[in-house]
């Protein structure tokens, strides 16, 4: 789950981060409000997951608080690379000397925390990846953690003046702190300023928090924005299962992750997309057939939709009998293709058959199949 940078500076605060005080507003007269109470100049900073909101027009500085809700009125009226924009963070603003980044992530490949630190800060960081790899200074966490002395260390190069330093290496040990407890896969400030006054801000905070781990962080449930999810996603999420919407327009609903994978391929060899990964999961619960249906139609993407079915714990007769009952309490507004074969086949044939439904045991064929129906849909 990724994170709002309100949201993101929330986490930070709790591990005692250095946040500048602000508040969330969903409408102009909000912005005002919390400009009136902040006193001074404030930042108006729109709430949307996407990095470039400066460059975009999404960051601007307010010196009034007749001046934060035009700002507020302005940027509330934005859609940053697709996202509309519907509130924004005021916050106190400071004058600003430097602009680094500090950043952790999980790098998998290593199985360890990566830390990075750049003196190139404020601007994306992708880019000073590409073109000057060497200003990025990276650290691998050890599985000891991050001790004060590496810290120390790692931000010497990038502060000069000692006070700044000892500020930036605390910052960087409380993100530390942030990444592992909060269970995060991405903990990144950009930029990390320094004041004319030398004191060193996290002004930006970025987040995206592993969802493998939701059990331990029942709080979380409160960040989740549900103009973030898709229908279809909230679904899936409240049922448990996994589900990834994709671009192509062949719905497919699959029991295992590898024969959906394997499904996926199918449909990719034979010149077709899929429009998402959906498991229903090894059981065969004719509830989670019919949740899997409806995520699948909350999509208007969908063209027609296979249902790939390999019996093995999940038993045939189960599927069949919640296909026929999602169908009969709502008709599929697409074709639909059934392949089913294993545990219990021959019942399931026959459930199906009742219904006036077919189904066949070919994957190849039922693959070939579902790609002709989405084509004829569009002719
Ligand atoms: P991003 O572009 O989406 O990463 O948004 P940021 O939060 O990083 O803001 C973009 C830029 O706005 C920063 O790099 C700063 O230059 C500027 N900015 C943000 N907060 C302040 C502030 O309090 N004072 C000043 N002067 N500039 C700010
Ligand atoms: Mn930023």
């Amino acid at each position: 789950m990724n994170l709002h940078e309100y949201q993101g500076k929330e986490l930070f605060a709790r591990y005692g981060l250095p946040v500048l005080p602000g508040q969330v507003a969903g409408s102009p007269e909000e912005a005002r409000g919390i400009a009136v109470s902040l006193g001074g100049t404030v930042v108006i900073k729109a709430q949307v997951q996407a990095g470039g909101r400066g460059k975009a027009g999404g960051v601007k500085l307010a010196h009034s608080p007749d001046e934060a809700m035009a700002r507020a009125r302005e940027i509330l009226a934005l859609t940053i690379k697709g996202l509309p924009v519907r509130k924004v963070l005021v916050a106190k603003a400071v004058d600003i000397v430097r602009e680094l980044y500090c950043a952790i992530v999980m790098d998998r490949e290593k199985k360890a925390p990566l830390v990075m630190l750049s003196a190139e800060g404020g601007v994306d960081i992708e880019e000073v990846a590409r073109t000057a790899p060497e200003k990025i200074v990276r650290f691998h966490v050890p599985l000891e953690g991050l001790r004060p002395y590496m810290a120390r260390n790692l931000v010497r190069p990038l502060f000069p003046d000692f006070a700044q330093a000892q500020q930036a290496a605390d910052i960087l040990l409380r993100l530390h702190r942030v990444f592992t407890e909060g269970d995060c896969s991405l903990a990144e400030i950009n930029p990390l300023a320094v004041t004319p006054e030398g004191k060193v801000l996290a002004l930006d905070a970025k987040v995206v928090l592993d969802d493998n781990a939701s059990f331990r962080h029942p709080d979380w449930e409160n960040w989740r924005d549900p103009a973030e999810e898709t229908p279809g996603a909230r679904l899936a999420r409240e049922k448990g299962l996994s589900y990834v919407r994709l671009d192509g327009d062949i719905g497919c609903i699959v029991n295992g992750a590898g024969l959906a994978m394997a499904t996926m391929d199918l449909i990719k060899h034979y010149g077709g997309e899929p429009a998402n990964f959906l498991d229903i999961g090894g059981s065969s619960n004719p509830e989670k057939v019919t949740a899997a249906l409806k995520i699948i139609t909350t999509e208007s993407h969908v063209r027609a939709i296979l249902f790939n079915i390999f019996g093995g714990i999940t038993r045939g007769d189960d599927v069949a009998n919640g296909i026929v009952a999602s169908l009969e309490s709502s008709p599929l507004p697409v074709p639909l293709v059934i392949r089913l074969t294993g545990t219990n086949e021959e019942k399931a044939r026959q459930i199906l058959k009742e219904h006036g439904l077919g189904a066949t045991t070919s994957m190849d064929e039922a693959v070939r199949m579902v790609i002709e129906k989405a084509q004829e849909v569009v002719a």
